[in-house]
């Protein structure tokens, strides 16, 4: 799954972006992150989706997407746990062409410890950052077998302990696996959040929870991949595809090319 990048212009990744001022000397700067708005920024915030349209954009969602479905393929949650971790910073399509052949050996923390790291290295070095992916991967299996009986834990809090994973693995296991009702923040869906409107934020986990306070409960287990379907296939970073996108009357982005 692909990380947020910085690189993208705050413009281009339809993050409200904050004018640059030249500090007066002596002047006092706020902390890094924080930026004082202006009057005038702040009269441009979009106006705040209301719960109808809300529902509104979910139920289309629902109605083209029923049962969407994450690209990262698997078996179990511990290789849908592995799969993630090797996506950072990586395509879906990357790692499902090293997993295919990984899984089909090693689909259990024993069976990967029994691979080991050397030949583990092997079957993902088409991935970036594999070597350290591939430590990963061992570090965690030998975790799991250590501390959680074998089995990926399901509490966001314990997955986070496990090496290579973070807020983000652990809220993609905890739905993919568990179907609890959590919202993986990654470049697609901090895009979507913030140009929409939907969960303005300057954060992954600004959005994640901005997200997580407007969608309703009844959407919340497919929400996340209809947000990064939507942000992979139609919301695009450079040429958004607004012409042939199912919410733009409801889409708040003063750029929306409809
Ligand atoms: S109209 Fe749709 S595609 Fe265009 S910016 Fe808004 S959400 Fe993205």
């Amino acid at each position: 799954m692909a990380k947020i990048t910085r690189s993208i212009s705050a413009k281009k990744s339809g993050v409200p972006s904050v004018p640059k001022k030249v500090a007066k000397k002596g002047a006092k700067v706020p902390p890094k992150g924080v930026a004082k708005k202006s009057a005038k920024a702040k009269s441009l915030k979009p106006k705040p989706w209301t719960s109808a349209e809300v529902y509104e954009a979910f139920s289309r969602f629902r109605k083209a997407n029923p049962e969407p479905k994450g690209e990262l393929e698997h078996l179990n949650p511990y290789t849908l746990l592995v799969a993630v971790v090797l996506s950072a910073q990586a395509t879906d399509a990357g790692v499902n062409k090293a997993t295919r052949a990984l899984f089909a050996v090693a689909d259990t923390p024993e069976k990967m410890l029994e691979l080991g790291e050397e030949k583990v290295r092997e079957y993902i070095k088409t991935i970036g950052l594999y070597r350290n992916k591939a430590k990963n991967v061992i570090a965690l299996s030998e975790k799991l077998i250590a501390e959680f009986g074998g089995e990926v834990p399901r509490t966001r809090a314990e997955i986070e302990t496990l090496p290579g994973a973070g807020r983000k693995t652990a809220n993609v296991v905890l739905n993919m696996a568990y179907g609890e009702h959590t919202m993986a923040v990654d470049t697609h869906v901090f895009r979507v959040g913030n140009r929409t409107g939907l969960a303005p934020g300057n954060t992954p986990l600004e959005v994640e929870l901005g997200l997580e306070k407007v969608i309703p409960p009844e959407f919340m287990l497919h929400a996340h991949h209809w947000l990064i379907l939507h942000g992979r296939y139609t919301c695009l970073a450079r040429k958004p595809r607004c012409e042939v996108c199912l919410i733009n009357d409801l889409c708040r982005w003063p750029e929306k090319t409809v």
